[in-house]
């Protein structure tokens, strides 16, 4: 029988990210990806690394993970990180706070967006990263990774696969996103939330995210653009609908009217893996290691999950940072 250090449940952003930095330590570990690697979320994510404030604990979390994201990419090489900033949109006088900047001023940082706005945040923190480029390079790196292998059963020190076959380990890392309380580990409070988005081909006069209060545009350097998202309560549905793409290009056009010239080329929707607290759960859960329920930052959070599974699996101290997202904190 096959044996590994660490088996990781699940090829996605953290599941490759938590073997890299595992294998840069050393141990021996396998990613195993029922689909394609990255096929899940990240498939459909933007890749905006904005560490939006929160809860205290949370936008530690996310300010020390955007910090890493730097390092991250350049270890990776091109995959489309820039620090290009936001500029979140107001198009009503009651939604401007302090700090903003009037309408005049936005369009001087920003002439593609709308007249109509009368005024903006600039965000010059907020970063972008292309993740199914992240994907490429990590699947690149990967020692032991194996697509369509579908876990249908985990116990902490093995897995069992579709085709009968099982394959041990000193430890299993559950990092099967919005699924792996489906039919994994039940009681683990991670539910699905879907969201779709679009992926458009042709130069938009923007450099940095251009967000409003239902939309983000995402223009990139590669020439292509991408709008999210929806937030969607519907379980475990998975499908593109025409009205969510009506209502993305909508939203899009009023923030940057030349959204219109724009080609759509793709139209995608996946699961975001949620908790009841919207923090993700890192770390010692019923023998297993836990790497989810990042819900709308897995991009995000992936190098500074990564450093902690990574840590775990080694023996030594996770990033404090993630001291408060232990999978535990729900349990009664
Ligand atoms: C529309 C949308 C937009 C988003 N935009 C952003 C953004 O701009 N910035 C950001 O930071 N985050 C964003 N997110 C969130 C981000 O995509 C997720 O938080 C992140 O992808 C979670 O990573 P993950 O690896 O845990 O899950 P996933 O990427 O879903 O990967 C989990 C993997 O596990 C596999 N798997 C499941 N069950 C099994 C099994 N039994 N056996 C083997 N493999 C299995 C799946 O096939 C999948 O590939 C967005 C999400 C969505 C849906």
């Amino acid at each position: 029988m096959e044996r590994y250090d660490a088996v990781i449940v699940g090829g996605g952003v953290i599941g490759l990210a938590s073997a890299w930095r595992a294998q840069q330590r050393g141990l021996r570990v396998c990613v195993l990806e029922r689909g394609e690697a990255g096929g899940g979320a990240t498939r459909a994510a933007a890749g905006v690394l904005a560490p939006d404030p929160e809860t205290p604990g949370f936008t530690a979390l996310a300010r020390c993970s955007a910090e890493l994201w730097s390092a991250f990419a350049e270890e990776l090489g091109d995959v489309g990180y820039t620090r290009c900033g936001s500029l979140v949109l107001a198009f009503d006088e009651q939604e401007l706070g302090e700090g903003w900047l009037d309408g005049a001023a936005c369009r001087a940082l920003e002439p593609g967006i709308s007249p109509d706005c009368v005024g903006g945040l600039l965000l010059d923190a907020d970063a972008q990263v292309d993740p199914r480029r992240v994907v490429g390079e990590l699947v690149q790196r990967l020692d032991n990774l194996r697509t369509h292998a579908d876990v249908v059963d985990v116990t902490p020190q093995s897995v069992e696969l579709a085709d009968g076959s099982r394959i041990e380990a000193e430890r299993v890392v559950l990092a099967a996103g919005a699924w792996v309380a489906r039919r994994l580990a039940r009681r683990l409070p991670i539910r699905p939330v879907k969201g779709q988005t679009l992926r458009l081909r042709g130069r938009l006069p923007a450099t940095r995210i251009i967000r409003s209060e239902h939309v983000y545009v995402v223009p990139r350097a590669s020439g292509e653009t991408v709008l999210g998202a929806t937030i969607e309560d519907v379980g475990f549905d998975e499908t593109t609908t025409d009205e969510a793409t009506a209502l993305l290009l909508r939203q899009a056009m009023r923030a940057v009217p030349a959204v219109a010239e724009l080609e759509l080329v793709e139209a995608v929707a996946s699961l975001r893996p949620r908790t009841p607290d919207d923090g993700p759960l890192i770390g010692e859960w019923e023998g297993f290691l836990v790497a989810g329920g990042h819900y709308r930052n897995g991009v995000l959070l992936a190098p500074i999950t990564a450093e902690a599974v990574a840590a775990l699996l080694a023996g030594d101290e996770p990033p404090p940072e993630t001291d408060p997202f232990d999978p535990r904190r729900f349990e009664v």
